[in-house]
Parts: C-alpha cells; sequence; structure tokens
C-alpha cells in the first residue's frame, strides 16, 4: 500500500515545511505532535516536508538516538521529501555565514566566562542576558572564547499563525547573543537559520517552547539577507504537573507497534477530527484522513496542554 503522504498529485511548490528533531533521545509525545503538526500543514497545503536532524550539539546528542527517532517516523507512517539533512555535516555554510557577518561587523568577539556573567539578568528563556563587556572591543590580555551577534534597541514583531503577535525588544531583554560557542560549536540559532534559507523553508510548524527562540532567528535571518518564513507553534504537551515532556520528566515511550493509536493520541491533542471508525483504519487511512481534514483553526490556541497519556 502507498503511504498516502507522499501522494504529490496536488502539489504546491511554494510551501516547504520541515521537522528538525535534536537526537537527544527517542521521540516522546511530546516531538511527535511537533513531527505530527508540521507534516500535516504542509501536506493540507500540498506542500513538501523536509526532515533535518539537528545534531550540532554534540556533547547533548545520544548515541544511536538519531536511528531511533527515524525508525519511529517510519513505523509511524511519516515520509520526508528529499536526503535527510544532517547539521553536523553543515559546518561550512555555518563558517560561511559568520564570515559573512563578520565583514559587515554584526558579530564581534566575546572572552567572557560564564562565571563572569552569573549576575546579569536572565531572558524569557531563562539564558543570561549579555551585558555588552566585549562589545567595543576584547579587554586588553583576553581571549576570543566566543562570537556574538550585536542586537539593536527597539521592539520587534512578528505574527505567529496561532499564537498571535509576538514582540521583544532583543538589545533589552536578551542582549547580543551567541553564534559560535566557547567550544567551538556553532550555536543553535545560527545553524536552524542558515538551514531553514537554505532548504528554502517557508513554514516553521514547531513547539511553543521554542516561541522565545523566533525573534533572535528573525533579527539573524534579516542580518543575513534571508527571507523570514511564517511560523506557527503548537502548543506543548505536558505532564499533569505542567513539566514539559522530556527525558527529565520521565515521559513515556511511543507506542510504535500501535501506530495508529498513536496517531490518533497525537491529532486529538492538537484538537483534529478522527474519523469515527478510526480504531478499525489503516494506518494509510488515517494519514489519508488526517491530511484532507487538517484544520489549523482547531488547534488549541495556547502554549502548553497537559497530557495524562503524554
Ligand atoms: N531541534 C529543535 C528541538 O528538537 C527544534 C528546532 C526547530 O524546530 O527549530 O527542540
Amino acid at each position: 500500500m502507498t503511504n498516502p503522504a507522499s501522494d504529490h498529485s496536488v502539489s504546491c511548490r511554494d510551501y516547504v515545511g520541515r521537522f528538525a528533531p535534536s537526537p537527544t533521545g527517542p521521540l516522546h509525545f511530546g516531538s511527535l505532535v511537533a513531527a505530527l503538526g508540521s507534516c500535516l500543514d504542509a501536506r493540507h497545503a500540498g506542500g513538501r516536508w523536509l526532515l533535518r536532524m539537528e545534531d550540532v550539539d554534540a556533547p547533548r546528542c545520544v548515541p544511536g538516538a538519531a536511528d531511533t527517532i527515524l525508525l519511529q517516523l517510519e513505523a509511524l507512517g511519516f515520509e520526508w521529501d528529499g536526503e535527510l539533512l544532517w547539521q553536523s555535516r553543515r559546518e561550512r555554510h555555518y563558517h560561511a555565514a559568520l564570515t559573512r557577518l563578520r565583514d559587515k561587523s554584526a558579530v564581534y568577539p566575546c572572552a567572557c566566562t560564564r562565571r563572569e556573567m552569573a549576575d546579569s539578568a536572565l531572558a524569557r528563556d531563562g539564558s543570561r542576558r549579555y551585558p555588552g563587556t566585549c562589545r567595543s572591543g576584547l579587554p586588553a590580555g583576553r581571549e576570543a572564547r566566543a562570537w556574538r551577534l550585536r542586537t539593536q534597541p527597539g521592539v520587534l514583531r512578528f505574527v505567529d499563525l496561532l499564537q498571535g503577535e509576538v514582540s521583544e525588544d532583543l538589545e533589552r531583554d536578551v542582549g547580543d547573543f551567541v553564534l559560535l560557542r566557547a567550544d567551538g560549536l556553532f550555536a543553535y540559532q545560527l545553524a536552524v537559520v542558515v538551514d531553514d534559507a537554505e532548504q528554502g523553508v517557508t513554514h516553521v510548524v514547531r513547539g511553543a517552547d521554542l516561541l522565545d527562540s523566533t525573534l533572535r532567528q528573525i533579527y539573524l535571518q534579516q542580518q543575513l539577507d534571508y527571507p523570514t518564513p511564517q511560523y506557527l507553534h503548537l502548543p506543548v504537551a505536558t505532564n499533569m504537573q505542567g513539566e514539559k515532556l522530556s527525558k527529565q520528566t520521565l515521559a513515556r515511550a511511543l507506542d510504535v507497534t500501535a501506530p495508529a493509536r498513536t496517531l490518533a493520541g497525537a491529532l486529538r491533542f492538537l484538537g483534529q477530527p478522527l474519523p469515527a471508525d478510526w480504531a478499525d483504519a489503516s494506518l494509510a487511512e488515517l494519514w489519508r484522513w488526517a491530511i484532507a481534514h487538517w484544520d489549523r483553526a482547531r488547534i488549541p490556541r495556547m502554549r502548553a496542554v497537559a497530557w495524562p497519556e503524554g
């Protein structure tokens, strides 16, 4: 039986979506929601859906997790377009982007250690707001550890397709943020922006835990003369204590032996209707139904939803 997700008869070349898991562990219910939401939004629009393994942060990657994620996605009937992209093999692209930013003095070297910044204020996502110590040059005798992007005063905003308007003054609330880390690795913010642009991504559908990163990414796109995709941030699944599902909160492993039931759970979380006889439907039938009936307006307009089955 063919997988309905690969049927592009109504292909819309304008929509390119993606799912970008970090291989820090197997997929759990929360990451399945992001995979499914991004895939259905793309397929319903007749668009393409790409898969990218975000393994740029090597110390956080868990051996074998990427393979497990791919097996889970396949067992659940996901089909992506084109080649899987590995961030760990794209260093020269990130390097080229950083060089472009260096050439226009949009970035600068920073010598500050974590300890030296321990007293600075916290940004919304819990990271330290950079006080700007190295902005006008490295202090005498100090060496560059990281590279930071220079932010500018003023409120930036964008309209999320689900969560509505989001605004932030990056300079005041976040400060100049790191693009090349002290350990020599490129930061997530740079990798994600370069990859989304080079893969031609037009729509980013992902969990609302990344909402606080989005204006950093939009600002960086502007600095690199990249187009800004549309964003839709799905509610994040939490346990009944309100904690995001993760390895730390002991999220249950996904049951891929009953794929239709597992998909049905994620569809329900996303507020989508299910066919009356879904329990008897094949996986292919459920996919076909889900693509045809996907409706953004039914997704809970919330940043987090507690889910007992997570
Ligand atoms: N790799 C990120 C994560 O798994 C997602 C990045 C994104 O979708 O922009 O949390």
